[in-house]
């Protein structure tokens, strides 16, 4: 057992504090990373305060973890002592399904071994995840991490990357598709900057009017305010697909009536609340709505690989540890310019 430096949440009420625990020795499939960054998904906030009903504490969120190879097990090849690596939103899978064996390990029919919240592939080992000074992870979630880019700027390519690259793709979103992104948080800012890079007309949709200048700054050719009544108006029925970041509860109609014959709602965000479709806002023009979650590793590291050949990283703002609490309240306010990141030295 390696002893290991944490912060967690301990109830849904009470801030996150310093925790210890024990992660596993190395199996011969593992890699352990001495985490060096990690950012701060709005997932962690939704369930260190228990938003979405599943939590289970002590909890140590964080799943966009990237860092330097420690130690590898006996059948590792692929992963180098000293090298980077990175670890997403899924550790592990039933690796026997279709969707596992097709790439798809985020939909396994089993249901994925999260980073944290999730017990492990033994049903009673809680996983627990980079708001902490290592992890130890089989080599098949594990994901090569180029040394091009600002490795603090990476780490959120883990979740709000994936999450946004996986969806456009999907959509075939690229010259010639008009796509709106809602929200401009974590997730927003990099579906915004992928969507921008497949060629597509891209406009932010926001709820923050001061957000206009640094939507355009990160790649938007539009900016569209969800409280301007009258443009809203304007654009209906204007966009092919529309990507929706928004964390908070919101009525999803508002944004539909935007989607011109065909047109697809992608849905990433997760509010704590089910939102309400009315028919009438999908059947006048045949609209659909899709949900996404995150990407296959295969696609994650498509992903990566994509980001450090086109220079793609998230703009981030760097916090100690010991900030989490104040930028899970920013996260809150919407106040995220635009993925807080933890530089893990402050847990030493
Ligand atoms: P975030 O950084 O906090 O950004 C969320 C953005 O939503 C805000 O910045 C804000 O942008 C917008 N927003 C907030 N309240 C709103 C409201 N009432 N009406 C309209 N817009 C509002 O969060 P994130 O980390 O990007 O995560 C976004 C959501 O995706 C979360 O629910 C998270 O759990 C989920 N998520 C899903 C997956 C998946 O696999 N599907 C993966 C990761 C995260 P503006 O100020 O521009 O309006
Ligand atoms: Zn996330
Ligand atoms: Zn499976």
């Amino acid at each position: 057992m390696q002893t290991t430096k944490a912060y967690a949440a301990f109830s849904a009420t009470t801030p996150l504090a310093p925790f210890q625990f024990d992660r596993r020795e190395l199996r011969p499939d593992d890699v352990q990373i001495e985490i060096l960054y990690c950012g701060v998904c709005h997932s962690d906030l939704h369930q260190a305060r228990n938003e979405w009903g599943n939590a289970m504490y002590p909890m140590v969120p964080g799943h966009e973890i990237v860092g330097k190879v420690a130690r590898v097990g006996t059948n590792v090849k692929n992963f180098k002592v000293g090298e980077l690596a990175g670890v997403g939103v899924m550790v592990d899978s039933c690796r026997t399904c279709k969707n596992c064996q097709d790439g798809l390990e985020q939909y396994c029919a089993e249901g994925m071994t999260g980073t944290y919240n999730a017990f492990e592939r033994d049903g009673k080992t809680i996983a627990h995840g980079g708001y902490s000074s290592q992890i130890v992870t089989d080599q098949k979630y594990v994901l090569q991490i180029s040394e091009k880019l600002d490795l603090k700027a990476v780490a959120p390519l883990l979740c709000a990357g994936i999450t946004t690259y996986s969806p456009l793709r999907y959509a075939k979103v690229g010259k010639g598709t008009k796509v709106g992104i809602i929200g401009l948080g974590g997730l927003g800012h990099m579906g915004l900057k992928f969507a921008a890079s497949f060629g597509a007309e891209v406009t932010l949709i926001s709820s923050s009017a001061s957000k206009e200048k640094d939507a355009k700054r990160l790649g938007a050719h539009h900016f569209l305010l969800s409280s301007d009544v009258k443009e809203m108006k304007k654009h209906s029925s204007y966009f092919d697909v529309l990507l929706n970041t928004v964390s908070a509860n919101h009525d999803y109609s508002p944004y539909l009536k935007l989607l011109d014959l065909n047109g697809t709602m992608l849905i990433v965000g997760i509010p704590a609340q089910a939102p309400v479709v009315r028919p009438f806002d999908i059947l006048t023009n045949r609209r659909s709505i899709t949900g996404s979650s995150i990407g296959g590793i295969k696609e994650t590291q498509e992903m990566l690989d994509y980001c450090a050949e086109k220079n793609i990283v998230s703009d981030i703002e760097l916090i100690s540890i010991q900030e989490i609490n104040t930028a899970y309240d920013r996260m809150t306010k919407n106040d995220v310019r635009y993925r807080f990141v933890i530089d893990l030295k402050s847990l030493a």
